[in-house]
């Protein structure tokens, strides 16, 4: 499987090991300068560090990183060793350097599994690399349309990585039409995960990524929603459908800020399953991990243990205590998985202060209109929402889409420096809601660090 010389793959490690600890040391996590170097130097340094691996890729527009953190507390739960690529670099790049830290001097892997949460345009570059054993797609949204023109370019970019390897094992969302297409056409094993209409939730509804019937084109019709375009779809004019899943939440009989207790059938066997997290989407993400786990051939019984005790990556659901108070941030960063939060956020029986940030830089994708078709309104409507602080370098634009939707001056103030947010939060005295897009939560969650006491992700 190795291609690199042994001469040319030791000068490649070396380089990018000492090149990211000099990096940290300076203060500078994060970069895809160490694997870059490694890879000019010895192009099939990937392979070889990766080699006799067991890898899982996570991919999808949203909740890879929360799927990915399942996975590997599944994995660690069950006394195995596992890397995941936690630094928030998804490309090919990024993660091969997290594959050289994982490996010894000589390129030999130390910890023999991981789990890679992989950029969904990076897919067809990293599969033929890492041979993954399975392949987890969460689901296709909207997302950053102007790095990838649609979500069915999107689409396309995730078939032609997995076309790259027949092998690997697919795990797929029953739910959603657009990723559940990934399965037409390929010989891979397919697990497929999903909510039965029995969990009788429905969310926002918005079928406008659905897309058509992959073999006739035609529109599809629902027997059931989840939230958005996810739910039981069929075709009516040629009969394709969706299958019935091997991970399959049947009922959903508790969700509170603390987590989640559903009802999972896998194979024959029904599971009383504790969530650690809260919201339906985590449900979707759990019932993925137990796809992936299936697939790496982890005893279903301990990973679904292991939900219980899950706790939130970076900046998803993350919970800071600001001196007493409780801070959950949750990242929003286009419609969907948006209107996810403010259903999460007003299901919930208790008063809050919200905080809406928004940045549009390149890590954001640049495009601010999703919040135009993202449903404020209902955040607005909540009588459990008491004050709404606006943040961010698209403050006055999202300020301006909150007063549309309801919320007047006496309930919404725009801050533009972080810390003087935080005297705010404390005075109104309330649990808070942080809901930031990605570039504004880093500069947040920096404040918010300073002032608790929490690491950033690299130290
Ligand atoms: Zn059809």
């Amino acid at each position: 499987m190795s291609k690199a010389n042994p001469l040319q793959s030791a000068v490649s490690i070396a380089s990018c090991k000492l090149t990211r600890s000099i990096l940290r040391r300076t203060g500078r996590g994060g970069t895809s300068i160490p694997g870059e170097i490694a890879m000019k130097l010895c192009p099939g340094i990937t392979e070889t560090v990766s080699d006799g691996m067991e890898i899982v890729v996570v991919t999808g527009t949203n909740g890879k990183t929360t799927t990915c953190n399942m996975i590997r507390h599944a994995l660690i739960s069950s006394g195995r060793e596992c890397l995941l690529n936690n630094s928030g670099a998804n490309l090919l790049r990024g993660i091969t350097a997290d594959l050289i830290d994982n490996a010894t001097w000589t390129g030999r892997s130390k910890a023999h599994y991981a789990v890679l949460e992989c950029d969904e345009g990076a897919l067809k570059q990293v599969v033929p690399l890492v041979h993954p054993k399975a392949v987890v797609v969460t689901n296709l949204f909207s997302d950053q349309v102007d790095r990838y023109g649609s979500v069915q370019n999107t689409l396309k970019e995730i078939r032609t990585g997995i076309e790259t390897d027949p092998k690997t094992i697919l795990v797929l969302n029953a739910d959603e039409p657009l990723s559940a297409s990934l399965a037409l056409g390929v010989p891979n094993r397919v697990i497929w995960y999903g909510l039965e209409e029995s969990v009788g939730v429905q969310g926002n509804v918005d079928l406008s990524d659905a897309g058509v019937c992959p073999k006739c084109g035609a529109e599809y019709e629902y027997d059931y929603h989840i939230y958005a375009h996810l739910g039981g779809f069929r075709c009516t004019s040629c009969g394709y459908c969706r299958v019935t899943p091997q991970v399959r939440v049947t009922s959903i009989d508790r969700i509170a800020a603390s987590g989640s207790t559903v009802h999972m059938i896998t194979g024959k066997k029904e599971h009383e399953v504790q969530i650690a997290l809260p919201a339906v989407y985590n449900v979707y993400n759990a019932a993925a991990a137990i796809g992936a786990a299936g697939a790496l051939r982890i005893p279903v019984q301990e990973a679904i243990d292991s939900l219980s005790t899950v706790q939130s990556a970076f900046g998803r659901m993350e919970t800071f205590d600001l001196d007493g108070l409780r801070l959950q941030m949750i990242l929003v960063k286009n419609t969907a998985g948006c209107n996810q939060a403010f259903s999460y956020l007003t299901g919930l029986d208790e008063d809050y202060t919200a905080v809406l940030c928004l940045n549009n830089q390149t890590g954001d994708g640049h495009d601010i209109s999703w919040i135009n078709d993202t449903d404020y309104e209902k955040l607005c409507r909540d009588p459990h929402l008491k004050k709404l602080f606006v943040c961010g370098e698209c403050a006055d634009e999202l300020s301006g889409r909150l007063t549309k939707a309801g919320a007047g001056d006496d309930m919404q103030q725009i801050v533009r420096d972080y810390n003087e947010l935080l005297p705010l939060l404390k005075a109104e005295g309330r649990p808070v809601f942080a809901l930031p897009n990605y570039t504004s939560m880093m500069e947040f969650r920096k404040v918010l660090s300073q002032a608790t006491g929490k690491h950033e992700f690299w130290e």
